[in-house]
């Protein structure tokens, strides 16, 4: 089943970086995929693997995506006070309301649906971050291919330095 395969190359992609792959993932009939980050349950909907406004289409992304919330959520103390990551993502915490008004894909953001709020600026990035296992190479090519600006690159080489302390 596809679940199954996806949770295999997630937990794999996880332990490479050193980050924990301690989860439990339910399958979602209807309605966004969204988590649980405090008791790390995320409930996944196959059909957000198909949304145009995430940074890759692939169930692994949706996965990853929610698991970059997890992260966010764990490491509260450190990240929320980190002035950098608030210049880079904006206020990741401030309170969870999305800004769901139509929005064109901009080069200074990873995917259409990093602009909805800052904690999903930061799960995409967490995301493809995790995808490339933090091969910068990888990470810089894809940004090339998808049009992306140096604010992007910026966003990515600091959560390298930030999991590689964090993990
Ligand atoms: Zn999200």
């Amino acid at each position: 089943m596809a679940f199954e395969r996806t949770r295999a190359s997630v937990d794999r992609k996880l332990e490479a970086l050193g980050l924990s792959a301690k989860y439990k993932m339910y399958r979602l009939g209807r309605g966004e995929s969204w988590c649980s980050e405090r008791r790390r349950v995320l409930h996944i909907n196959q059909r957000d693997a198909d949304s145009r406004m995430m940074a890759r289409q692939s169930i692994d992304h949706v996965v990853l995506h929610e698991l970059g919330h997890v992260f966010s959520y764990e490491n509260k103390a450190k990240l929320g006070r980190n002035a950098k990551a608030r210049r880079l993502f904006g206020n990741i915490y401030k309170h969870y309301r999305r800004n769901m008004k139509p929005k064109r894909n901009s080069p200074d953001f990873i995917s259409t649906y990093a602009q909805v709020h800052p904690a999903d600026n930061f799960a995409e990035v967490f995301g493809v971050y995790v995808h490339f296992g933090g091969d910068m190479k990888k990470v810089g090519k894809f940004l090339r291919s998808g049009g992306k600006s140096g604010v992007v690159m910026k966003q990515f080489r600091w959560l390298a330095g930030f999991v590689k302390q964090a993990g």
